[in-house]
C-alpha cells in the first residue's frame, strides 16, 4: 500500500531517506524552513565573481565507503580534490595537520621520521599518566610548544573554553604525522561536487514521487496528516525546548572580496588567540578546475549559540548529554516520528556519515513495512 511520508529538512538526510522511499513507490513530501535545498551543504555561484560559495562554510566529501560514493556519484560528478590546510601561527605559516614539514619547520630542524618521533617524546610531559583534560592530553602527546602553536588558541576560540575544561577523549590518538603527508583526509574517496551540493541534492530530490516545499517551516502537530515522519531538525526544536536548549556553537562568516589570489589556499587557519577568527576559507580554490580573477572569502568566528542562531557544532560535554538523554526518552515517546541526521540526533556528522545512515533508516523503513513492525524513533543510538 502506498504510504504519504514527510521529510522534515532538504538537507542531506532528508533527501537520501526521501528519494528511497519515493523510488519504492511511496509518496514523500519534502518540507524545509529555508528557501534552498541542501541544508548546510548548500552551495551557490556568486553572481559577480562566479566562484562557487559554500554557504554555511566549506564542505569537502571524503570518505571509505563505497556505496556512498557510488551513491554521490550517481546524481553529481566528483571531481579530484585534496584538503591541504595551512595555519598561521606566531608569525609564521605552516603545514597542517602537524607533520615532518611542520615540525622540522617549527624547531628548526631537518628530522628524520624515527628521530622526529623520538624528539616528540622528548617534549612529551610523561609526568601526565592519566590525562583528564584536553590540554593534559594534548601536553603528554606533543610537549608545550606545539601545543601552544597548533592546539590551544585554535581549541580555546572553536570552543570558547579553555582546553583544561574539555575532556581529554577529544583527542583520542597522537595528532602528529611523522612523514610528509599533508592530506587532511586519510579516506580512499575525496573529492568535490562539480556543479555544487545544491545541484546534487536537487537531483536527489528529482522524483515524479517527491514534492519539496522550501520556506516552510513543520510543527509537531502536523506529524498526524502523515504515515510517518523523517525529522533532521534539532530534537529540542520538536518538542518546543520544553526541557532547555541543549548546546552548540554557532559559527559568524565575514565575507570580503578580493582581486586576484589572496591567501593561495582554500584554508588558511589562524592558531593565536589574538586573532578573533579560527580561520579564513578562500572559496575559489575549492574549485581548482575553474579559473576566476575575482575571490569571495570567509572569516569564521565561532561562538555560542543563541535561541536565533544557526546552531552548528553539538557540545555534547555531560550537562548536554543529560539533557539530550531526557529528549530521547520524549522521542521515544512519540508514535510516527524517526529522528535523523546532525540535528535529530544531535551529533556532529560528517556528510558520508549522514549519507550513510539515511540509507540505513530508509532501508529499515521500507523492511517495516513487510514485517508489519514499529518504525523506531531512531535507527541509530544518539547517546
Ligand atoms: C561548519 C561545518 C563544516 C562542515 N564541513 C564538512 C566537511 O568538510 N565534510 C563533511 O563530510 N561534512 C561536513 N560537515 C557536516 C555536514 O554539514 C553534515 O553532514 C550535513 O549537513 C548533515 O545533513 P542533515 O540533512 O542531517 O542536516 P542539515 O544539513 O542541517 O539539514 C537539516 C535541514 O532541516 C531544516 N529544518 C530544521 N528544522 C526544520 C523545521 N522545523 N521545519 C522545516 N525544516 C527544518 C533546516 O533548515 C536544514 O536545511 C560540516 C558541518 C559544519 C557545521
Amino acid at each position: 500500500m502506498t504510504k504519504h511520508y514527510l521529510m522534515v529538512g532538504a538537507g542531506l538526510s532528508g533527501a537520501v531517506i526521501g528519494r528511497m522511499l519515493a523510488e519504492a513507490g511511496h509518496r514523500v513530501t519534502v518540507a524545509d524552513a529555508r528557501p534552498h535545498v541542501a541544508g548546510n551543504c548548500h552551495t551557490t555561484r556568486d553572481e559577480a565573481t562566479g566562484v562557487m560559495v559554500h554557504v554555511y562554510g566549506p564542505h569537502i566529501f571524503h570518505t571509505d565507503d563505497a556505496e556512498v560514493w557510488d551513491y554521490v556519484n550517481r546524481f553529481e560528478t566528483f571531481l579530484p580534490y585534496k584538503n591541504r590546510v595551512k595555519t598561521t601561527s606566531q608569525g609564521a605559516v605552516y603545514s597542517l595537520p602537524v607533520n615532518l614539514h611542520t615540525i622540522n619547520q617549527f624547531f628548526g630542524q631537518t628530522l628524520r621520521p624515527d628521530e622526529a618521533r623520538a624528539f616528540l617524546e622528548g617534549k612529551a610531559d610523561t609526568s601526565i599518566t592519566d590525562p583528564q583534560t584536553f590540554e593534559e592530553q594534548a601536553l603528554r602527546f606533543v610537549g608545550p610548544e606545539l601545543y601552544e602553536a597548533f592546539f590551544k588558541g585554535y581549541t580555546l576560540k572553536q570552543w570558547g573554553c579553555s582546553p583544561t575544561e574539555l575532556p581529554a577523549s577529544i583527542l583520542k590518538r597522537l595528532p602528529v604525522r611523522f612523514n610528509y603527508d599533508d592530506n587532511y583526509f586519510f579516506h580512499k574517496f575525496q573529492g568535490m561536487p562539480e556543479n555544487g551540493y545544491t545541484a546534487m541534492v536537487e537531483r536527489i530530490l528529482d522524483h515524479p514521487g517527491i514534492s519539496v516545499k522550501l520556506n516552510t517551516t513543520v510543527g509537531r502537530d502536523e506529524a498526524a496528516d502523515y504515515d510517518h515522519v523523517f525529522y533532521s531538525g534539532p530534537i529540542d526544536g520538536w518538542f518546543g525546548y520544553e526541557l532547555g536548549r541543549l548546546g552548540y556553537r554557532t559559527l559568524d562568516f565575514e565575507r570580503f572580496d578580493y582581486q586576484g589570489d589572496y591567501q593561495g589556499c582554500a584554508v588558511m587557519n589562524y592558531g593565536d588567540v589574538g586573532v578573533p577568527y579560527t580561520r579564513i576559507t578562500e572559496h575559489k580554490h575549492f574549485a581548482p578546475w575553474e579559473n576566476h580573477d575575482g575571490s569571495v572569502l570567509y572569516r569564521e568566528f565561532s561562538r555560542e549559540c543563541g535561541s536565533e542562531d544557526i546552531p552548528y557544532y553539538p557540545i555534547r560535554l555531560v550537562a548536554e548529554k543529560a539533557m539530550l538523554a531526557d529528549y530521547v526518552a520524549l522521542a521515544e515517546a512519540e508514535s510516527n516520528v524517526t529522528f535523523v541526521g546532525r540535528l535529530g540526533t544531535y551529533r556532529y556528522l560528517d556528510m558520508d556519515v549522514t549519507i550513510r545512515e539515511a540509507l540505513d533508516c530508509g532501508r529499515r523503513c521500507l523492511a517495516t513495512l513487510d514485517t508489519g513492525d514499529r518504525m523506531p524513533a531512531f535507527t541509530v543510538d544518539p547517546l
